[in-house]
């Protein structure tokens, strides 16, 4: 048995043979411990293993610990879906793409290339809001005022003054998601407190908003990752 430090956790792991002489099998419990199964007589090099697997590893505990969160050091949640994030050298300039499951950064600042993805990140939220939030307000006969994009722990909220602020975060959350939390947010334009009033609006902008919001609590902002590892399904995960 041993333990490996992933974000700033430490995950126990216990390795075991298995009967292939082939596969190498990662496998969580339910209480979020790691089964390392190994081929048959193999000398295989755990650790080295383990660390090439890091972001599997976070992911697949973050999964499974039931909160998804945006950014977990080594991959994060774009529009609903994992990306492992992998920083290169750049070629001219700051520049972000999507390759399959991988989002390339290349960037000059090899020491924060995360500030890169949050602006990139920031952008495409901000874009997100200025494209669906007029059509929203037009279609419900609210009217809209400032929009703020910023740093903030939750995915938005109705400021006193009637601004909608929202997390740079929100194109993480898949489509239906990140509608229902602008959608939410609207309806405080009408109705400010979360008064009976406020739920019958929102149904009557969002008829699911209950099942949405189900879903949107899966998921966490980078800025409030906290592991809530209290509602476990059992895992069985190969890779
Ligand atoms: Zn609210």
């Amino acid at each position: 048995m041993g333990s490996i430090q992933i974000d700033g956790r430490q995950i126990s792991y216990h390795v075991k043979a298995g009967r292939s002489v082939k596969y190498t099998y990662l496998k969580f419990t339910a209480d979020l411990e790691l089964d390392v199964v190994l081929p048959y007589e193999s000398d295989i090099d755990v650790e080295a293993l383990l660390k090439k697997k890091r972001a599997w590893i976070a992911r697949k505990y973050a999964e499974l610990s039931n909160r998804k969160c945006v950014f977990d050091g080594t991959s994060i949640i774009y529009k609903g879906r994992y990306y492992d994030l992998h920083v290169v050298p750049p070629e001219n300039g700051t520049n972000i793409e999507i390759q399959k499951d991988k989002i390339i950064i290349s960037t000059k600042d090899f020491s924060d290339p995360l500030s890169s993805l949050k602006e990139w990140m920031t952008a495409a939220t901000t874009e997100l809001l200025t494209r669906e939030l007029p059509r929203y307000a037009h279609r419900f006969k609210i009217t809209l005022g400032d929009v703020v994009v910023r740093n903030i722990k939750r995915w938005g909220y109705c400021s006193k003054t009637g601004a909608l602020v929202f997390t740079w975060e929100l194109i993480a959350l898949p489509d239906r998601l990140a509608e229902y939390v602008m959608l939410h947010e609207l309806a405080h334009l009408s109705e400010f407190n979360h008064s009976r009033k406020f739920w019958t609006k929102l149904a009557s902008m969002c008829p699911d908003f209950r099942e949405r919001q189900q879903a949107l609590n899966n998921f966490c902002t980078s800025a409030s990752a906290d592991l809530n590892t209290s509602d476990l399904i059992s895992p069985d995960c190969v890779m």
